[in-house]
C-alpha cells in the first residue's frame, strides 16, 4: 500500500504556524471539550489497575474509570526493576553466544471476534486488516515522520471467530480470559491482536511484556479503529500503533506527569496529563519542551499523532531483547 492520504496532515499537525494546524484547532471550536479523564478526576477516583501488565487507550471524553490500567508510580518502579532483572537474566543466558537482535520482524495473528456475520456484528473485512499492517509498518519504520524503530510486522493469520459471549470484548472479564486462553497462539515474539467491539468505550488495551509467557499477552483493538473504520477521529489505525507500543514496553508520554522519570524515556518532554484532539502548542510542564502531542503514546486524534522518538525506539528494542526475543 502507498502512503496514507493523511500523511501530510500528520507531518504538519505539530507545526504551530501551519495553516493546517490552525484549521485543526479551529475545527475543535464549537465542540464542548469533554473533561480530561485525568485532570478533571477528583483525587482517588482513578481505580487501581487490576493488572500492572496491561494498559489502555481512551478516546476523548472517556472517564477516569475507562482507563483501568494507567500505572501508578509504584507499578512503574516495579516494572523498571523487572526490566533490569530480565536484562541480567538474558545476559547470563546468552553468555556471549547469541547477540541481541537489531532488527525484528514480528509475526502477527489477528483474531477477529464476531457476534455474527454483519459488519456491525464485528465482521471487519480483510482489506482493513491489511491496511492496519501497512500503517504499523509505516509508523514503526519512521516513515510518517518519527524515528525509525527496529520493528516490522508480518501478518501470518486472520482467525475469524463467531462467539456472541465474547462480544463485545469486556476488559478484565472472565470472557476476555476465556477468549485469550482459547485463541492465543505462538511464542512471546508473536503478536496476537484481538479485534472487536469493546467495553466502556475503550479504543484498546494491551499487556506489557513479562518474563514468562502469559496467555493474556496481546493487544485488544476496537475493530472500527482500523484504517477506514467508522470510529471518527480514531480510524487511521493508530490505536493499533499505540497499543503495540505498550506491548513493546512503552508507557504513555504523560506517565508520571511533570515530575520524576516520567515515561522512562529521556527525549519525550514531560506532560502533566493526557492530550486530546490536537492541542498544538500545549505545554503543561515547566521542564524543557512542549507536550509530545504528536507522539503515538499520547491520547490525541490519529490525525495528530505520527511519531515515536529515538529514545522510545531504543527502549522498545531493549525490552524486546530482554523479554520477547527467542
Ligand atoms: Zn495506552
Amino acid at each position: 500500500m502507498g502512503l496514507r492520504p493523511n500523511l501530510l496532515t500528520r507531518r504538519t499537525a505539530g507545526v504551530a504556524t501551519s495553516t493546517l494546524a490552525l484549521l485543526l484547532s479551529t475545527a475543535a471550536v464549537g465542540v464542548v471539550p469533554a473533561a480530561s479523564a485525568f485532570s478533571a478526576a477528583p483525587a482517588g477516583v482513578c481505580a487501581e489497575p487490576a493488572d500492572a501488565h496491561a494498559d489502555a487507550r481512551v478516546a476523548k471524553g472517556g472517564h477516569a474509570k475507562l482507563d483501568p490500567n494507567h500505572l501508578t508510580a509504584k507499578q512503574v518502579r516495579e516494572r523498571e526493576a523487572d526490566l533490569a532483572t530480565a536484562q541480567r537474566e538474558r545476559a547470563n543466558f546468552r553468555t556471549g553466544a547469541v547477540a541481541p537482535l537489531a532488527t525484528v520482524t514480528i509475526p502477527v495473528v489477528v483474531h477477529v471476534i464476531q457476534e455474527n456475520s454483519t459488519r456491525a456484528g464485528g465482521n471487519i473485512p480483510d482489506s482493513l486488516i491489511n491496511q492496519q499492517i501497512s500503517v504499523l509498518n509505516q509508523a514503526y519504520a519512521g516513515s510518517t515522520g518519527g524515528a525509525a524503530t527496529a520493528f516490522s510486522f508480518q501478518l501470518t493469520k486472520i482467525n475469524r471467530v463467531t462467539n456472541a459471549s465474547w462480544y463485545p470484548i469486556v476488559q478484565g472479564s472472565s470472557a476476555e480470559r476465556s477468549m485469550k486462553t482459547s485463541l492465543r497462539t505462538g511464542g512471546k515474539n508473536t503478536l496476537n491482536m484481538y479485534l472487536g467491539e469493546l467495553s466502556d468505550g475503550l479504543l484498546g488495551w494491551a499487556t506489557f511484556p513479562k518474563r514468562t509467557l502469559d496467555k493474556m499477552d496481546g493487544v485488544v483493538v476496537l475493530n472500527e479503529s482500523l484504517p477506514g473504520g467508522t470510529a471518527t477521529n480514531y480510524n487511521q489505525g493508530d490505536t493499533g500503533t499505540h497499543e503495540i507500543g505498550h506491548w513493546l514496553n512503552l508507557y504513555h508520554t504523560f506517565q508520571g506527569g511533570c515530575s520524576g522519570s516520567g515515561d522512562s524515556v529521556s527525549d519525550t518532554p514531560a506532560e502533566a496529563s493526557p492530550a486530546y484532539e490536537c492541542p498544538t502548542g500545549r505545554d503543561t510542564c515547566s521542564t524543557a519542551g512542549k507536550d509530545p502531542i504528536t507522539n503515538f503514546m499520547d491520547y490525541t486524534y490519529d490525525s495528530c499523532m505520527y511519531q515515536f522518538t529515538a529514545g522510545q525506539a531504543s527502549r522498545m528494542l531493549t525490552a524486546w531483547n530482554a523479554y520477547r526475543a527467542a
